[in-house]
């Protein structure tokens, strides 16, 4: 599925148990920046609530026997028709269906902007031992790790994804410049920052920085940049770099 322009307004359906988890982060910040001028919005749907369950239960015993509970497809198919109105086959069709996974692929920036193009997205988060194979199979279109470790529930991965797309929409970070030299946005880590006082306890602010010579600060930036990304991430350089 793909889009052509970046979208106004970007609304994250994020399906979960334990939507307290998101709460702060999309009250706070970015996010809520991003909330307030109308650019984003973050619709928390409580899996408990939308179970068609008695007492809003949402998982089971695995078959086949060992540890833990799986979250079910039934109560996520029912909680996505409820809030779609569709059926659930059919909602990955016109926007993207992310299941939160220590399996998918790796979330990174080139994801974050990918899915600015799409007005409406969800992200499902997996709690207890993982959730239902069917709904991989039948109702999400992509499966995102955000990295090789595991978490007690998608709560944290989705606040994560969130964050780094709204960051990106036109009008959040007032200053443009400063999302264009970004680490991973050049393809290269960002150089160091310095700030107020120039000299704190003899360590001391390189003095190009100071200079007001703006040729050089940018010669010096891309430089740090270079050196920084080579001793960190090598393996973001192309051979020419
Ligand atoms: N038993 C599963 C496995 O070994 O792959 C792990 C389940 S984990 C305890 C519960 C849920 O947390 C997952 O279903 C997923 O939604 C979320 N989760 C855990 N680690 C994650 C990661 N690295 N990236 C994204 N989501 C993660």
């Amino acid at each position: 599925m793909t889009c052509c322009d970046v979208s106004r307004k970007i609304v994250f359906h994020v399906f979960c148990a334990v939507p307290d988890v998101i709460t702060s982060v999309v009250e706070t910040g970015v996010i809520k920046r991003a909330r307030n001028i109308g650019v984003l919005e973050v619709r928390l749907h409580d899996l408990h609530r939308l179970s068609p369950e008695p007492h809003g239960k949402i998982d089971d015993y695995p078959y086949g026997g060992g540890p833990g509970m799986v979250l079910r497809v039934d109560v996520v198919t029912h909680a996505l028709e409820k809030v779609f109105e569709r059926e659930v086959t059919q909602i990955g069709k016109s926007m993207p269906v992310i299941l939160l996974s220590p399996q998918g692929r790796g979330f990174d920036q080139k994801i974050a902007n990918s899915l600015l193009y799409f007005p409406e997205i969800v992200l499902i988060c997996g709690r207890y031992e993982g959730v239902d194979e069917r709904v991989r199979e039948h109702i999400t279109t992509d499966e995102i790790s955000i990295g090789d470790f595991v978490l007690s529930g998608g709560e944290i991965a989705a606040g994560m994804i969130i964050d780094a797309v709204a960051r990106l929409i036109p009008r959040v970070v007032g200053n443009l410049e400063s999302l264009k030299e970004e680490s991973f946005t050049s393809g290269l880590l960002e150089y160091p920052q310095y700030t107020r006082p120039a000299s704190f306890r003899g360590w001391e602010v390189p003095d190009v920085l100071l200079s007001g010579n703006h040729a050089r600060i940018a010669e010096w930036r891309r430089k740090k940049a270079l050196e920084i990304t080579r001793a960190k991430r090598p393996d973001l350089l192309c051979e020419d770099d």
